[in-house]
């Protein structure tokens, strides 16, 4: 590709992992960063460099991607990149993908330095698509620099919100619409179960309505969105308003810590 560019992706998680080996096969030298070492083994055997510290990673970047778990997360690597006045050079592009809400990734927006810039690329899509270049993603940079809308493109299909933040905000109202879905079927299956009725019933016919996206959610199979990361966006979402019917789904996840590393569709009966 002619377009191939010096990428310093940070978070290697299971979302950070595949988008980052996905970026490499598309022609992009990257150098990574982990706060586990050993989950960046794999990208270096499959062409990556390793950087020992955060700074480290993004000192000759052209552009920096991180996917971290929560807010806390990016604070915590975003820090010593701040707090070294030569890790980001002017002109470079900061893109975070992580789902912290748009108060994080405005607090972040007003730290960088002059000549930085960052967009707010949060995703919808699970592992599946993360691997292979189809994540949906909500872009918040209106216009986006040329660079950053390049990378973004390979990285799934791009939408792009409005100003900084607004990938971040639209993301929640994405996930919490998802969350919520699933936490319904979840309680009507087990109302069907209640009821008497065999469960492929109550799917088929719930699959038949207008609830038919969050069946096929409760049902994913090749996903891995972990119940603590779902509690997670809800939290940051009951954050900003009033959301009865939310905070009765968040005390649903954390009520069963036993699921918290598993994917959501396992609250389902
Ligand atoms: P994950 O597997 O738990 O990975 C989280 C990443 O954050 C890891 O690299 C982890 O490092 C890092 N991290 C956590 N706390 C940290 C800290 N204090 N300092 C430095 N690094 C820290 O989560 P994921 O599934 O990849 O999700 C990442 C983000 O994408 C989350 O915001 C999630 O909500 C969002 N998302 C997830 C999915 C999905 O299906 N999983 C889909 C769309 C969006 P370690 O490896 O050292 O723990």
């Amino acid at each position: 590709m002619n377009t191939a560019k010096k990428v310093a992706f940070l978070g290697l998680g299971h979302m950070g992992a595949p988008m980052a080996r996905h970026l490499l096969a598309q022609g992009h030298a990257l150098t990574v960063w982990n706060r586990t070492p050993d989950k960046a083994e794999a990208l270096v055997a499959a062409g990556a460099e390793v950087a020992a510290t955060p700074a480290g990673a993004v000192r000759d970047a052209e552009l920096v991607v991180t996917m971290l778990a929560d807010p806390a997360a990016l604070r915590a690597v975003s820090d010593p990149i701040l707090s070294d006045s030569a890790a980001l050079r002017p002109g470079v592009h900061w893109i975070d993908t992580s789902t912290v809400g748009p108060d994080a990734v405005r607090a972040l927006a007003g730290r960088l330095p002059a000549g930085v810039t960052l967009t707010d690329a949060p995703v919808m899509g699970s592992v599946d698509r993360a691997a292979t270049g189809q994540l949906w993603v909500l872009a918040g940079g209106d216009p986006l620099p040329g660079p950053v809308r390049e990378l973004l493109n390979a990285l799934g299909e791009v939408t792009v919100c409005g100003p900084v933040g607004s990938g971040a905000a639209l993301k929640l109202v994405l996930i919490n619409a998802v969350v919520g879905g699933v936490g319904l079927v979840a309680e009507a299956l087990r109302l069907g179960q209640v009821l008497g009725l065999p469960q492929e019933l109550v799917r088929a016919e719930l699959a038949r309505g207008p609830l038919a996206g969050a069946v096929a959610r409760t049902y994913a199979d090749a996903s891995h969105f972990p119940v603590d990361l779902a509690a997670k966006d809800v939290a940051l979402a009951t954050g900003h308003a009033p959301l009865p019917i939310l905070e009765a789904v968040h005390a649903t996840l954390t009520a069963r810590p036993d699921l918290a590393d598993q994917d959501l569709s396992r609250i389902r009966p």
